[in-house]
């Protein structure tokens, strides 16, 4: 499916076309017509499954047709639970909205009033609010909901467990009856469910499949690398171990997936690439040598990587960690098949932290960090401290225990904070593995593919 096919006016399909997107995401694909229907609409979806221009997209088409409401309140509302969301789904509105400039704003606890007031003292057609800030707004009379179209609440399920509902009531109960709402979750249980009873009229459903990371068998570790040459570094340590009997290792771009194979080769490793640049006969080919053991170690570009079944695979190595947290979940899939154990190793830079973070929030758990002896990273990383979002049971144990030669680190103080280590300072890494030399005209991970 095309967005050409979803319905969208034709100055949202270019904003999308310009943002680069070709295909909806599964989610956008579900959730877009039926909204558009005027459907109330439920849809279980993380972070990281473009489930904000699900709404969003939708909502500016709604803006296309005048309101027949006067007033100055907004048309579209979108509740959500922190200032960060909020302002990634603001962004999105303003970059998707770009060529009709919708009026828009933000409503946010924490942030001065007066800007606020201001934005509510003409006609405004989206808010983008928390829910405490909008109930206080609504209570002063500083705004209305007669003019509301559309109620979104992005991430109902953490809006509930930050303690939102009673505020999330009230402003349900001042909205229009006749309004549109759509939920969107990254969980449902009982609490979820019974809210979207009391905010929700007859809502059509949007499950994605959820792919679950409960596989036991995979063990996923972390190490933080402070640049292409530590990555490599770490690359050449742990392809060394003889423990590894055949390896999947995904790197963001095809020129990057044949520079590693080429090096890994070079340092006398059986490896080679898999990447859509190759025909159909030659990925083939490596898939069969890879299958009769004559490559130990295969460097992938997701799209080449998927649907590619090979078992035996003792580990996967995240070289670049993937921009959509789906991903990393069909990437390490790739191990633990069929009853075996599998190891699942990432590699962070600064560059991927946001990455990072929604990988950890999608799969509910937050990756453990591990420093291998003699190649310990010099920046400490820091991960947003709601990274992780309802673990699944596994609160005590977000960090893993350390292993043979590693040990575990929590990042502390500011994000990639040197913690004044110079260069000098830094530990000397040990030998025993093979000096690597760095790419040159080396892409940025999100050229991809
Ligand atoms: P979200 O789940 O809304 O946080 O979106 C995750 C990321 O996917 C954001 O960086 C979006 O800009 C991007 N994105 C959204 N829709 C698409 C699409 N159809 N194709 C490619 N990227 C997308």
């Amino acid at each position: 499916m095309t967005f050409d096919e979803l319905g969208l006016n034709a100055a949202i399909l270019k904003a999308v076309a310009d943002c680069g997107y070709t295909t909806p995401t599964p989610v956008q694909e579900q959730s877009i017509p039926l909204a558009m229907a005027g459907h109330d609409l439920i849809a279980t979806a993380q972070t990281g499954t473009g489930k904000t221009a699900a709404f969003v997209l939708p909502a500016l088409q709604r803006l296309a047709t005048p309101s027949a409401v006067p007033g100055k309140g907004p048309r579209i509302l979108v509740l959500t639970p922190t200032r960060e969301l909020a302002g990634q789904v603001m962004e999105a509105a303003r970059t998707y909205g770009r060529s009709f400039r919708p009026r828009c704003g933000t409503l946010l606890g924490g942030m001065p009033y007066r800007e606020q007031l201001r934005l509510l003292s003409a006609p405004v057609d989206i808010i983008v609010a928390t829910p405490g800030r909008l109930l206080d707004h609504l209570e002063r009379g500083s705004v209305r909901l007669d003019r509301l179209e559309m109620l979104i609440l992005d991430e109902a399920d953490r809006m509930l467990d930050m303690g939102f509902s009673e505020d999330m009531e009230k402003i349900v109960a001042r909205a229009p009856s006749d309004r549109q709402t759509m939920m969107f979750t990254a969980t449902m249980d009982a609490t979820v469910s019974r809210m979207a009873e009391r905010m929700l009229r007859n809502p059509q459903r949007v499950e994605l499949a959820v792919r679950t990371t409960s596989n036991a068998l995979i063990e996923q570790r972390l190490h933080v690398a402070d640049s292409l040459h530590h990555k490599k570094e770490l690359l050449n340590y742990l392809v060394s171990d003889e423990k590894l009997t055949r390896a999947i290792i995904f790197s963001a771009t095809k020129r990057d997936a044949d520079e590693l194979a080429r090096e890994l080769t070079r340092n006398g490793h059986q490896a080679a690439a898999l990447h859509g640049d190759m025909n159909q006969i030659a990925r083939n080919k490596t898939i069969e040598r890879m299958r009769r053991g004559g490559i130990r170690l295969l460097v992938a570009t997701d799209v080449a990587a998927r649907g590619l079944d090979v078992t035996g695979i003792s580990h996967v190595i995240n070289f670049d960690l993937p921009r959509f947290a789906e991903d990393y979940v069909h990437r390490i899939g790739r191990t633990g098949r069929a009853g075996a154990s599998g190891i699942a190793i990432s590699f962070v830079s600064r560059s991927e932290v946001s990455y990072l973070e929604k990988i950890e929030r999608f799969i509910g758990k937050r990756l453990p960090e591990q420093n291998i002896e003699g190649l310990p990273p010099l920046a400490v990383l820091r991960r947003s401290a709601g990274g992780a979002k309802r673990p699944a049971g596994s609160g005590a144990n977000r960090f893993g225990k350390p292993g043979g030669k590693s040990n575990a680190s929590q990042g502390q103080g500011k994000p990639w904070d040197n913690s004044g280590k110079s260069a000098s300072a830094r530990p000397r890494r040990t030998p025993g593995y093979q000096p690597v030399v760095e790419y040159r005209n080396r892409r940025a991970p999100s050229e991809t593919h």
